[in-house]
């Protein structure tokens, strides 16, 4: 694995020996832009004022909160497939391309780089896990990635429902459809508190679907690993440089695979836990 370099956030060279703030693009030999990372403690408020009127350096801050385990990993791949994305556009679109639009298109970039971690040769590759250890990771993360797939799908044939009902009579139809879908128990309790605004379990589920699309249509383009082939990361960019001027269906057919469908997903879950 001679073109990797894999270093601890520890062994990263910080700014001034406090810690806190360490230079992780300068520690693995990339001078071509700054990727910092800054460990601050909850409710931390003492960030140094700094002005970049005189480079022209802009900054985009990805925020996360480590819990340990591959749920890290996750959330960093999925978190800066947003920061990527908004990064990555044009900066002549218009202000609806930019900010509005369907949100899909951004979650379906984010969940394009968190899939990554459920690839067993990004596993072997990166985290460095044996065969053995990866497929059996692969599968109890399929069988979540299933879990979580039926919950979104329960979620908005309920949401719908909800939004059409009777307030005060919806906890029982949420414990039900929610249990049923994923075997779970569901306590009445929540069927409040577990609704996601504006139908946004549908963008998840589109998302799901597209991410799908575009990590076959990438493996098709640039083999299984595509992840380490800068040629994608080029293609994946230009993608990314239209922001949400189209939406995950027009996505879909840029690439060449659209309407949306499930059919890509249920390829790659069955792939998974089989
Ligand atoms: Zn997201």
């Amino acid at each position: 694995m001679a073109d990797v370099t894999i270093k601890r956030f520890d062994d990263l060279e910080s700014y001034n020996g406090e810690g806190r703030f360490r230079y992780a693009g300068r520690s693995l030999g990339v001078s071509a832009w700054g990727m910092n990372i800054l460990m601050l403690p909850a409710q931390w408020s003492d960030y140094p004022d700094h002005d970049h009127t005189k480079d022209g350096q802009e900054e985009v801050y990805l925020v996360l909160r480590p819990r340990g385990g591959h749920a890290d990993y996750h959330t960093f791949w999925h978190e800066h497939g947003h920061a990527h994305h908004f990064a990555s556009m044009d900066p002549e679109l218009s202000f609806e391309a930019r900010w509005l639009g369907d949100n899909s298109v951004t979650e379906g970039f984010a969940m394009l780089f968190d899939h990554m971690t459920l690839d067993p040769r990004w596993l072997m590759r990166y985290p460095g896990l044996e065969s053995g250890e990866a497929r059996d990771l692969v599968f109890e993360l399929g069988v979540n990635e299933l879990f979580m797939l039926r919950r979104y799908a329960a979620k908005l044939a309920y949401e719908i429902r909800l939004h059409r009902g009777d307030l005060d009579r919806m906890g029982p139809e949420y414990a039900e459809r929610l249990t049923e879908a994923t075997l779970f128990r569901y306590p009445e309790g929540e069927y409040l508190l577990d609704v996601d605004p504006g139908f946004y379990s549908a963008r998840y589920l589109r998302a799901w679907q597209l991410q799908a699309l575009l990590a076959s249509q990438l493996t098709e383009r640039f083999d299984e690993d595509w992840f380490r082939n800068p040629r994608a990361g080029g293609y994946i960019q230009h993608l990314m440089s239209r922001g949400q001027a189209d939406n995950g269906d027009q996505l879909a057919k840029r690439v060449g695979g659209g309407p949306l469908s499930f059919e890509p997903l249920r390829r790659s879950l069955e792939q998974m836990v089989s």
